[in-house]
């Protein structure tokens, strides 16, 4: 199966798809356009991918349209290769599921109606970026200060914060708030030209300084920063606030609705502040805000996530234990089951932490179904079949997913020597153990019954082989195949089997909170997190590819390690590492329920 195969269920409703729908019958807005809008300051991460499924489910499901759009007004922090690794996440998580137009480069202008998606461009999203509108916000930045909506300010940060004041007690007026127009007009145009350093002059809103609401106290539109842009060089060295530009983007490209997290509804009054004052043509866009994700055992700021490939701790931001979208496909997470955790978390205005528990539920829930079964063992001790010669091959029929047909099956070579998973023998086992056992029976799976003769030591005590001997009348279409034991257990053939890297991962954070309490993140990471081995693999595992997905049988859900790469393409010859994605029961429930 495809990675890109539309197998999501729709979303329930909510309250923003609410508020689409009737502006849509209301006849608003003729066509719906939201987008999502990241800073190309980290790579995207499973919060992001809530609101990447959000805005272009909306989409989607209205016929309408979403833009990917950079939001890169802040040159210090930005980088071409986060655009990039931007550009491919989203590709990957709702690519092969979104409406074709979706994400098609819309000219945006100030004046016009809305276009409509070209058919020029090809099905990858073709991104918007923020600074393509530098142009335009600094011709509305003149028209506010013409309207005497803006003023230079000479304030330095320190005295703007201090003259903005608390909430509770009306702010300080700036000295430079009564400037005339035509002085304004001049001072910008030189902060513009790079007449002033860095952090001198800002331009501000002129809004109200006794605002209860401190984002209404002139808040600044643009600052001066003598940096070098990631698109636009040296052309800058004014840049507008995010708070600005933010409007003044939505409105270009004919956005309806802004959907943002909720620490911007105290914003909120300030991006209609921007529109309204500009007395601009079109319907107004209108912000909507809902509920981020917040996730057990990880942490999901840009931020905090820099600090760790920086520090090493993780081997880079596609690291498989890291959150984000790089790290969960290299983990072999598929965009489906993002997907299905977006829809079954849903949409709120209540900011809460989603138990892990969900995630992983979604995540086996879509491999169960595409995975191929495997037989591989993860720590192996050797089995002689004593009553098998050597050079004697059988060949057993094995389902590949007995829950899709289609996925056929393979065959399996049974020889004398084999390889079991050391967990799978104890010499002296507790009550109810029904694996192999000195004297005891086992069902190897696909194949027969074996019983353990006799357990070989080396000098040291170790048990490094066990003879046992088959009843081949077991096996399926034998005289005996109805005999039943208690345990049915995975092997490999060692003729047969292939050897190869398997990484074991686990949970980043000891801790379902990893900040609570102030605590540094960093003191809660899980030392435990990866491990790697090798195994024993059935042979038919040497041709994995990039988009397979695997169950070892009894162990866990698997996948090809395939590193992070800008062009989606896996180098020509992966070596063979297999990750794994998670074991096949949530092994921490029980862990915290013996607690
Ligand atoms: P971070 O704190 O991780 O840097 P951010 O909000 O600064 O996140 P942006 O690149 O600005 O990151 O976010 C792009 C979009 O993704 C925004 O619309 C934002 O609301 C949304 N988003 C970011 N984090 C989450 C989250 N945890 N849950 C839902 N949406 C999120
Ligand atoms: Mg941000």
């Amino acid at each position: 199966m495809s990675e890109s195969e539309p197998t999501t269920p729709p979303a329930p409703a909510d309250f923003i798809r609410d508020i689409v729908a009737e502006d849509l019958q209301s006849g608003k807005h003729p066509l719906s356009v939201t987008r999502f809008p990241p800073e190309p300051n980290g790579y995207l991460h499973i919060g992001h991918a809530k609101s990447i499924c959000l805005n272009f489910g909306i989409a989607r499901e209205t016929h309408g349209r979403c833009n990917l759009r950079m939001d890169d007004t802040n040159p210090t922090k930005e980088e071409v290769e986060y655009v990039e690794s931007i550009q491919a996440d989203v590709d990957w998580l709702i690519g092969g599921w979104a409406d074709d137009r979706l994400g098609r480069k819309v000219p945006g202008d100030v004046s016009g109606s809305a276009v409509l998606p070209s058919e020029a461009s090809g099905r990858t999203l073709e991104p918007f970026f923020a600074s393509d509108y530098f142009e335009q916000m600094l011709a509305l930045a003149v028209e506010l200060i013409r309207r005497g909506k803006a003023y230079v300010c000479d304030l330095n940060p320190e005295e703007m914060s201090e003259y903005r004041g608390v909430p509770e007690r009306p702010g300080k007026p700036s000295p430079w708030r009564e400037r005339s127009v035509e002085e304004n007009l001049d001072l910008f145009e030189r902060m513009r030209k790079g007449e002033f350093p860095d952090g001198t002059r800002t331009l501000r809103s002129r809004i109200d300084m006794a605002s209860p609401n401190i984002h209404l106290r002139d808040p600044a539109l643009y600052r001066i920063r003598h940096a070098t842009h990631h698109r636009t060089g040296d052309r800058w060295c004014l840049y507008p606030m995010y708070d600005y530009a933010h409007p003044i983007s939505d409105y270009l490209e004919g956005i309806t609705h802004s959907i943002c997290t909720l620490e911007f509804e105290i914003h909120r009054p300030f991006y209609d502040w921007v529109l309204q004052s500009l007395n601009l043509p079109r319907t107004l866009p209108r912000q909507i805000e809902f509920a981020r994700l917040s996730l057990g055992y990880t942490v999901m700021s840009k931020r905090k996530l820099l600090l760790l490939v920086e520090e090493g701790l993780v081997s880079g931001w596609d690291d498989p234990r890291m959150p984000t979208l790089s790290g969960l496909r290299r983990r072999g997470v598929r965009p489906e089951a993002l997907r299905a955790f977006a829809a079954a978390i849903g949409v709120t205005k209540y900011n809460g932490l989603t138990e892990v528990s969900v995630f992983e539920s979604c995540i086996r829930d879509d491999l169960n179904l595409v995975a191929l079964r495997r037989l591989a063992v993860l720590r192996p001790i050797k089995v002689v079949l004593t009553n098998i010669a050597e050079g004697e091959t059988h060949w057993f029929d094995a389902v590949n997913n007995p829950s899709n047909p289609e996925l056929g099956t393979r065959k399996i070579a049974f020889t004398r020597e084999l390889w079991i998973d050391s967990d799978d023998f104890m010499e002296v086992p507790p009550p109810k153990y029904f694996r192999l056992r000195p004297g005891g029976e086992v069902r190897l799976k696909y194949a027969c019954i074996i019983r353990c003769d006799e357990v070989v030591k080396d000098a040291a005590g170790e048990v490094v082989e066990l003879r046992c001997t088959a009843d081949l009348e077991t096996r399926s279409g034998g005289a005996n195949a109805a005999k039943k034991v208690k345990g049915t257990i995975h092997w490999v053939s060692a003729a047969h089997a292939i050897r190869a890297e398997v990484r074991l991962y686990d949970r980043l954070f000891t801790e379902e909170a990893p900040e609570a309490d102030g605590r540094d993140f960093k003191s809660v990471l899980n030392p435990e997190s990866a491990h790697t081995i090798t195994a024993l693999l059935e042979p038919t595992l040497a041709e994995a590819r990039q988009t397979d997905r695997f169950q070892f049988e009894r162990v866990g859900y698997f996948t090809l390690d395939v590193p992070y790469s800008p062009t989606g393409v896996a180098p020509t010859s992966v070596p063979l590492i297999f990750n794994r994605t998670l074991g096949l029961k949530d092994s921490w429930a029980k862990e915290m329920a013996k607690k």
